[in-house]
């Protein structure tokens, strides 16, 4: 079994080099950005504001989610609807990540993620991997990249999703969650004290992945 944590701000490319890890090296993949997009995706369903506290914390109990993995992708159920992309617009990721700073949200959604990593080999991307998730992970990465490139990144998948968004929006909507998510009380975005630091700007995919592969190789063979 082996546990690698990649944490991260948004767009250095975290989930889709994850991905290319996990099919690489067989384990599971864990994307735990689309869990808090999904409690944002229902606190939206239910009319509440995603900065109400109390208000979110009290539907808590009316959520059930489940991961499930069809062809290796990972689907997430929300009380039993397969949500596919309707958690991958601007406006849940600004919902996920006002949720995502609430205690209870955090607490809610703790298990669900250990339980997969105690069944699994995987490598689970998010902001909190290496420093709450998964303290004990083999492997912990810190990926990030200039906000140019991130934001661009970011820009072009939505784009392939076939969204009508401009790259300054997109810049703007990006620095202002990765302040938010960096700066909140609980679980901030952060480099584990063991966390390998890879900037990937000026790097391609394949050479991303290439090195997480070595850093996993790396720990594995001490
Ligand atoms: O990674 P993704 O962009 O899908 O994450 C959406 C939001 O969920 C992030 O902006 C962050 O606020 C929150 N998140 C988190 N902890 C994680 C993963 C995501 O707080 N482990």
């Amino acid at each position: 079994m082996i546990q690698i944590a990649i944490d991260g701000p948004g767009g250095a490319g975290k989930s889709t080099v994850a991905k290319a890890v996990a099919a690489k090296l067989g384990i599971v993949y864990v994307d735990t950005g689309a869990l808090y997009r999904t409690v944002g995706y229902y606190v939206r369903q239910k009319d509440i504001s995603p900065d109400d506290r109390e208000g979110v914390g009290a539907i808590l109990c009316e959520i059930s989610i489940e991961i499930k993995y069809v062809d290796g992708a990972q689907h997430v159920f929300l009380n039993g609807e397969d949500l596919g992309d309707k958690i991958r617009t601007p406006e849940m990721s600004m919902y996920a990540s006002k949720v995502s700073a609430i205690p209870a949200v955090r607490a809610f959604l703790l298990d669900t993620q250990r339980d997969i990593a105690k069944k699994n080999s995987v490598i689970m991307d998010g902001r909190d991997i290496g420093t709450v998730i998964l303290p004990n992970a083999d492997v912990k990465i810190f990926l990030t990249a200039s906000e140019e490139c991130r934001a661009m990144r970011r820009y072009k998948e939505l784009i392939e999703r076939g969204q009508d968004v401009k790259y300054e929006d997109v810049l703007a909507e990006m620095n202002q969650r990765d302040k938010q998510d960096s700066t909140r009380d609980v679980a901030p975005t952060a480099a584990a004290a063991d966390a390998v630091l890879l900037d990937n700007t000026g790097m391609t995919f394949d050479q991303t992945v290439d090195a997480v592969i070595a850093l996993a190789m790396e720990k594995r063979g001490k």
